[in-house]
């Protein structure tokens, strides 16, 4: 059978066998296969989409394209986390330290920011100093000395989801549960963590756009992690508007700081302690989820997961004075405000437009290799449900010398809305998958 069949088999809305997605997966791995053809049968694979098994076997297949990290030398239970990806999302920065501040080991491959979505690796490197590039071995000796690594991902870890994902982005082919469902949880399996956590976002600046949707996403991973015996329990939470204050590198290291030595805004912080409980409670140190919260809470109010943060920093290579010292980080030089058109309360703020606006501005990128701007973003002064005022400002672009300005104030005032009453209020975290 010529891969040509291969496609119109799926095409015409029929079952791939194993033997066909290992040939398209070794194919992709190897570039035998050409583009146009992958990229033919993604589409494919988008509209007919795929069964379970067939998910799970592209799911091992992509797992199996490149090396799995043995972590079984580092003592403790290693509790992995990934987010599905949105806008101001430092979930990840905050819950690292602080998961291994209450004594789990988090090993974090992370990725960098594509679209209008951001990426922790981009804002981590907007810390001086700090190395996203740590080879295996020293990836291996942070996490047995701090417990906690944030890395990029390793080019030698599922290399197919590497070329698919480039692929996908510039095919339209993004948006499909077992694709984006195959594509997270092989790098999660190569990572050789124990057990999973994820946060599957939902809403506007998420990939799912609505809660049945994200719900498919995250039962198809949880179902994928558990028939490999790797315990997943998923998180589904709220990207309708920008989580938290800070869209941008620096500025959201920044707020992270903020967060680990005086607390953060109410819906960041529901989510890192609800993640962070649940990743305690997997490692088993604690039984209940009750208990578990008020170990984050303490490892929070203590200072304790602020020192894993320096600690992680300077094991890194980064600068750990930032953490006394923020003025140490990059922050663009000029201010651009929005202000409210009218009295009222803040009803919405789009976080997809938030995102776009952060990209104009320089703080992410359009395609793979375009270099970023740490130092520029937006910061959401008003946040959706609170009141204001008219001429308040709501919405602050840190910009440089105008680059970008335009389309970002565009961006932004299509985002926001105001509206006569308080909007009902969307919880931080909507459901959970387990
Ligand atoms: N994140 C990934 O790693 N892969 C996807 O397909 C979508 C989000």
């Amino acid at each position: 059978m010529s891969f040509v069949d291969v496609i119109a088999k799926k095409r015409d809305g029929h079952t791939l066998s194993r033997e066909d997605i290992q040939r398209f997966v070794g194919g992709i791995t190897a570039a035998e296969i050409p583009e146009y053809q992958a990229a033919a049968l993604l589409m494919a694979i988008v509209i007919r989409g795929m069964s379970d098994q067939e998910t799970a076997w592209l799911t091992e297949a992509m797992a199996r394209s490149g090396d799995c990290i043995d972590l079984s030398d580092i003592p403790g239970v290693k509790i992995g986390k990934h987010s599905t990806g949105g806008v101001g999302d430092k979930v990840s920065i905050v819950v690292v330290p602080l998961a291994a501040a209450c004594g789990v080991v988090v090993p974090k491959m992370s990725g960098r920011g594509l679209g209008h979505t951001g990426g922790t690796v981009d804002k981590l490197e907007s810390i001086p100093g700090y190395r996203t590039d740590l080879s295996i071995d020293e990836f291996k000796r942070v996490l047995r000395r701090i417990g906690a690594s944030i890395i990029g991902q390793s080019a030698s870890l599922a290399p197919a989801d590497k070329r698919l994902y480039a692929l996908r982005d510039v095919t339209a082919t993004i948006e499909s549960i077992p694709l984006i469902a195959s594509s997270i949880m092989s790098k999660k399996f190569a990572e050789g963590s124990n057990a999973l956590i994820l946060d599957v976002k939902t809403g506007d600046g998420a990939f799912m756009k609505d809660l049945a949707s994200a719900r498919a996403l995250a039962e198809t991973m949880v179902a994928i992690g558990k028939r490999r015996g790797l315990p997943t329990e998923a998180m589904i939470t709220d990207m309708e508007a920008p989580l938290g204050r800070a869209v941008g590198n620096a500025l959201e290291i920044i707020e992270c700081l903020e967060m680990l030595k005086h607390g953060g805004s109410e819906d960041l912080t529901d989510i890192v302690v609800r993640v962070a409980s649940r990743m305690v409670v997997l490692a088993g140190v604690e039984t209940d989820e009750a208990t578990a919260a008020d170990r984050v809470r303490g490892a929070l109010g203590s200072g304790r997961a602020l020192d894993t943060f320096r600690r992680m920093i300077e094991a890194h290579g980064g600068n750990p004075r930032i953490v006394d010292d923020a003025g140490l980080l990059p922050v663009a030089p000029d201010r651009e405000l929005v202000r409210a058109p009218r009295s009222g309360y803040v009803e919405r703020i789009g976080a997809a437009a938030i995102g776009r606006a952060s990209c104009a501005l320089g703080a992410g990128r359009t395609k793979v290799d375009d270099p970023v701007d740490h130092a520029v973003g937006v910061i959401v002064r008003i946040q959706p449900g609170e009141p204001v005022r008219e001429g308040q400002p709501v919405l602050e672009l840190c910009h440089r010398g105008g680059r970008g300005l335009e389309a970002a104030l565009a961006a932004c005032r299509a985002a926001l809305a105001i509206g006569e009453s308080a909007p009902a209020p969307r919880p931080a975290v909507q459901a959970e998958v387990r």
